[in-house]
């Protein structure tokens, strides 16, 4: 039976409230799972089961997925469409709510993350995977487009943001697919496209990790603010001190946060950590 009859068939009601657009052709879905490097060896966590659409494709080629839902609505959707697969786990929960550490020891070893995320929350549950775990090889999420060319985006260009930087000090981003609205049902009112993530912690050995996000939410603090005066204002530094910095960083202290690639933002985090100034 098609996943649109089992919902009708169970009188579900989308909820927009959780970002509930389904992927419902199989083809497009083997192809994110395969594009994603799953293999037999690996454990997934999908956020979001929805339909268990997804759940499935990725059951073909992985040795266990644990999904996470929200929703108790979809518990006999998913009774329907996910019965007949051993490999598959569904927690109904709010991921968001769940620690990260109470996630690891149920999965009890490294993962990779596929899903089709909630639009709602997309950075959230990208920087808790990032940011909170060490045991993730890999994340590969669907995503409004936006925030794919965000997350891809060269340091400089419009799209370049924190989330950007963010994501390069721990890891290689790259868009892999478009999906165009159509292909969701419902369609939601922009394409969509898939961004792989592989994940590398050790990327620039990174000293001090939370003053390195500082310095990243600083230098977008304003972005029409030159990167002095923000460290000015976020660190509470003289000027003297901040152009200094910047200067050793970048050679110019006229510079806006935004043209700093990640390894800059390294420097500028190990320019900070050298005077012991504190945030
Ligand atoms: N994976 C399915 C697919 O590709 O068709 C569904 C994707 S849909 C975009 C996002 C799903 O995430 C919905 O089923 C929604 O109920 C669920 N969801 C939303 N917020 C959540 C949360 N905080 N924790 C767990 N699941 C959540």
């Amino acid at each position: 039976m098609q996943l649109k009859e089992v919902l009708i068939k169970n009188g579900f009601h989308f909820n927009k409230r959780y970002g509930q657009n389904f992927l419902t052709d199989t083809n497009l879905l083997r192809s994110i799972v395969e594009k994603a490097g799953i293999t037999e060896n690996d454990t997934v966590v999908e956020i979001g089961v929805g339909g268990g659409t997804l759940t499935r494709a990725i059951a073909e080629k992985a040795k266990r997925v644990i999904g996470f839902e929200i929703d108790l609505n979809l518990k006999p959707v998913l009774a329907e469409t996910l019965s007949d697969l051993e490999n598959v786990e569904i927690i109904y929960k709010d991921v968001m709510k769940m620690k990260t550490e109470d996630i690891e020891t149920l999965i009890g070893g490294r993962f990779s993350v596929v899903a089709n995320l909630p639009y709602y929350i997309t950075t959230p549950i990208l920087m808790k995977f990032i940011e909170e775990s060490d045991m993730v090889d890999s994340i590969t999420v669907t995503v409004q487009e936006e925030v794919a060319d965000r997350l891809c985006a060269r340091a400089g260009s419009s799209e370049y943001g924190a989330i950007t930087a963010s994501v390069d000090a721990v890891g290689n981003a790259q868009k892999i697919m478009r999906i165009d609205r159509k292909m969701f049902y419902p369609a939601p009112n922009v394409d969509s496209a898939v961004v792989k993530i592989d994940i590398d912690k050790n990327k620039y050995n990174i000293k001090d990790m939370l003053l390195f996000r500082a310095v990243v939410r600083c230098a977008f603090l304003s972005r029409r603010k030159t990167l002095v005066n923000n460290l000015m204002m976020y660190f509470k530094i003289d000027r003297k001190t901040a152009e200094e910095i910047v200067l050793n960083v970048k050679g110019d202290a006229s510079v806006r946060g935004e043209v700093l690639n990640t390894l800059d933002f390294v420097n500028l985090q190990e320019e900070i950590l050298k005077r012991n100034i504190k945030f």
